[in-house]
């Protein structure tokens, strides 16, 4: 387990606050730059690494700071070329990380909470129950450790990773501060220089955070919809009985206007079979979204053990792109990548310390159902 230390972390600092630190110890503020482009650029953690830095201060670094990201428990590479990290933070709670190659893109997906609060019908985080946020070092950590794994890159791209998706394990804007520190290290040049197009943070519509955004930081934003009207959007997404679809595409549309570019909202869809996959969920989602500046991407589900829901079938899932193509939609399906070692969206798990005991009710309530299939009698 990771230990904690009364040394300050200089892993999740942003610029402004690694310069301060060196105010702080009585130094020059130039140093920041020159340390955060050894811990980034060149994934050091070790002071004496850094050569232009001068010996006193590598002593004096040694004595009050550290450089500590999460501990790596395992790592797995997919027959596809995806790649999955599971790290332990803090806490003691493990989280995953998910690298997926594709053509000249290569997109790490990555984890904001050790477990989620949020209880998604259909996701297997949320069925963990939620145990901590990350901190600011844990989410860059990932980051981190994801580039140092790439000692040399493909030949195709200029660099191993280049899009970041905050959609692993957790709702990135129930941990809002350290999310937003990590997101300006992955946009800064001293930090990974990946440009706020390619940083994208995708969230279940928690209302007030994602008004306070903008006045934040300027990346991409997917919304998970999952469903195209209230009362099923409330079963799929308990989140919505708080802030339902209006209220939640509302504030998508002001923190795009908010920025002042002409910007397109992701939207996410889990499609379940019987569920929310009909025709006429296509077309009431094209009437919902008509004036959304959008582009749509579909996720069939992934399934997980007990889940009590299944993937769609191919054909339907092709109905209900073909309707939203029709209808003047940009809509993708994404492909399911790293299945063998369980890395495709929604089977992130982990071993979440659950603080709720969800995960323990979700079990029992399941072993349940089961218990009356098997006996004949109907459960749900
Ligand atoms: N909490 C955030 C980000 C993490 S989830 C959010 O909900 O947006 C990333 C995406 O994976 C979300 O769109 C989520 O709904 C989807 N997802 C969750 N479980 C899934 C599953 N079993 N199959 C397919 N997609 C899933
Ligand atoms: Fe949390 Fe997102 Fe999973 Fe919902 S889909 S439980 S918000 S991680």
């Amino acid at each position: 387990m990771t230990t904690s230390t009364d040394k300050i972390n200089l892993l999740g600092l942003t610029q402004p606050e690694m310069e301060k630190f060196f105010d702080s110890i009585g130094e020059k503020r130039f140093r920041a730059g020159q340390v955060m482009k050894w811990i980034h650029h060149f994934g050091v953690d070790d002071f004496d690494a850094m050569t232009n830095v001068g010996k006193a201060l590598r002593e004096k670094l040694k004595a009050r700071a550290e450089i500590r990201g999460p501990e790596v428990v395992s790592e797995d590479i997919s027959s596809d070329g995806t790649r999955k990290w599971v790290v332990r933070v803090a806490s003691g709670s493990c989280v995953e990380t998910v690298y997926i190659p594709q053509g000249k893109r290569g997109t790490l997906c990555v984890s904001s909470q050790a477990g989620c609060a949020l209880d998604c019908s259909f996701c297997s985080t949320g069925k963990q129950g939620f145990n901590s946020n990350l901190t600011a070092a844990e989410v860059i950590g990932q980051v981190w450790i994801a580039n140092k794994s790439f000692g040399s890159v493909p030949a195709t791209i200029d660099r191993a990773i280049t899009n970041v998706v905050m959609m692993g394990m957790g709702e990135p804007l129930l941990n809002f501060d350290n999310v937003i520190a990590a997101m300006h290290l992955m946009m800064d040049d001293l930090g990974y220089g990946i440009s706020k197009r390619r940083v994208t943070l995708s969230t279940s519509g928690v209302v007030p955070m994602i008004d306070e955004l903008a006045k934040h930081i300027d990346v991409s934003l997917a919304l998970s919809l999952h469903a195209p009207n209230d009362a099923l959007r409330n079963e799929l997404v308990p989140i919505n009985k708080k802030y339902p679809l209006k209220v939640v595409l509302d504030s998508c549309m002001r923190y795009m206007s908010e920025l002042g570019e002409k910007r397109v909202l992701t939207i996410e869809y889990t499609l379940l079979k019987d569920v929310n996959d009909k025709l006429e969920h296509a077309v009431e989602m094209a009437e919902l979204l008509k004036n959304v500046p959008c582009k749509i991407n579909l996720i069939p589900f992934n399934p997980f053990p007990h889940s009590g829901y299944e993937r769609p079938s191919n054909n339907a899932i092709r109905r209900f792109q073909d309707h939203l193509h029709h209808a003047g939609f940009n809509v993708t399906v994404r492909t399911t990548r790293g299945e063998d070692i369980d890395a495709a969206c929604g089977q992130l798990v982990g071993q979440v310390m659950d603080r709720t005991r969800r995960s323990e009710r979700y079990i029992a309530v399941r072993q349940l159902n089961a218990d009356a299939d098997s006996n004949g009698v109907a459960g749900n």
